[in-house]
């Protein structure tokens, strides 16, 4: 075990980061930080010997307290472990609140040349049935297989495998919160064999990871009925990079608002609007009542993916540029 730094193994293994989150938590132990790294949760899988694994601790987070060098951190480092000959896969042991955005964060500066599984808990280890053990078991199965390689990052929570490109986290508590919207599971681990249904098309991002100081100011705007239009103001006084809106259906915004909006378009602040709902698509052309999709276009208007937590990630990344 080592604390956040790689050491060369002539043994080919999984390599474990651990960050914190849920499946770090031991209320008896600790209740200001995650308590458990990596020899103690890796102690906990001991009976687990097909694989061979190192563990290295990267930092001890409650994962909605993340900040940008923590990101940064962990892209460095799985960088690092790719070139890692003996390193097979990598498997990132994360909470779960953040997981899909982080996930997807990692998938976006990829391509990566090795397994990057993310996995967690949603119960910790003193409650009765904790997930985490079997959750990080799995994960390392999937990161060891070969034919993971090539398939994007993946996030293994539940015996399910999903793609970071189109996982969300749905349920507060329940172990079967993970759940992909519209593309469905990639793939499953049932006993010790991995399944893969399909494929996700490869990425071709090659999104640039921000520098340090200048991670782009981006803001997420949730419309509600009667939406007063106070932070869409507050964005255009604060003059941020970008505004990602989650809209009404399939994008769509309050027609009085629209004067706001237009005036984030003039300050030259890059506007998208998303989706609300927890699944579907935008559209482009099919309504052009105002506020709809048609006419936010023709202001300046991108309309995008969601959902808007995920979509505010990528505005970031896009504002950074490519490499
Ligand atoms: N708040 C925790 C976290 O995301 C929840 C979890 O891990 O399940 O770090």
């Amino acid at each position: 075990m080592t604390e956040g730094h790689l050491v060369a193994a002539l043994e080919e293994h999984v390599l474990i980061v651990f960050t914190g989150g849920t499946i770090s938590v031991s209320p008896s132990r600790d209740s200001n930080h995650p308590a458990l790294g990596g020899a103690q949760l890796a102690g906990e899988i001991s009976g687990f010997s097909e694989v061979p694994i190192q563990t290295v601790d990267l930092y001890r987070a409650m994962s909605e307290s993340l900040t940008f060098p923590h990101l940064h951190k962990l892209v460095t480092f799985l960088r690092q472990a790719m070139d890692q000959p003996a390193v097979r896969g990598v498997v990132v042991s994360h909470g779960t609140d953040t997981m899909d955005e982080v996930s997807y964060l990692v998938d976006l500066v990829g391509p990566w040349s090795k397994p990057i599984v993310f996995t967690g808990a949603m119960r910790h280890n003193e409650l009765v049935s904790a997930d985490g053990p079997a959750n990080l078991v799995n994960a390392i199965r999937v990161a060891d297989t070969s034919a993971s390689i090539g398939r994007g990052v993946m996030v293994v929570m539940n015996e399910e495998i999903h793609a970071a490109r189109y996982v969300v986290k749905g349920h507060s508590t329940n172990v079967s919160s993970f759940s992909s919207p519209g593309a469905g599971l990639m793939g499953s681990v049932v006993e010790e064999c991995v399944r893969y249904y399909w494929s996700v098309p490869p990425c071709t991002n090659s999104y640039r990871l921000p520098a340090l100081d200048s991670w782009p100011k981006v803001e997420l705007i949730r419309m509600t009925l009667g939406n007063s239009g106070l932070f869409l103001r507050a964005c255009l006084a604060e003059q941020v990079d970008g505004v990602v809106i989650e809209g009404f259906g399939a994008g769509h915004v309050p027609e009085f608002l629209l004067p706001d909006i237009q005036k984030l378009i003039d300050a030259g602040i890059r506007v998208w609007v998303v989706p609300r709902t927890a699944s579907g698509h935008p559209l482009y052309a099919t309504y052009g009542t105002p506020g709809s999709e048609i006419g936010l276009q023709s202001m300046g208007v991108q309309m995008e993916e969601g959902p808007g937590h995920k979509a505010r990630i990528r505005m970031m990344l896009e504002l950074a540029g490519k490499e």
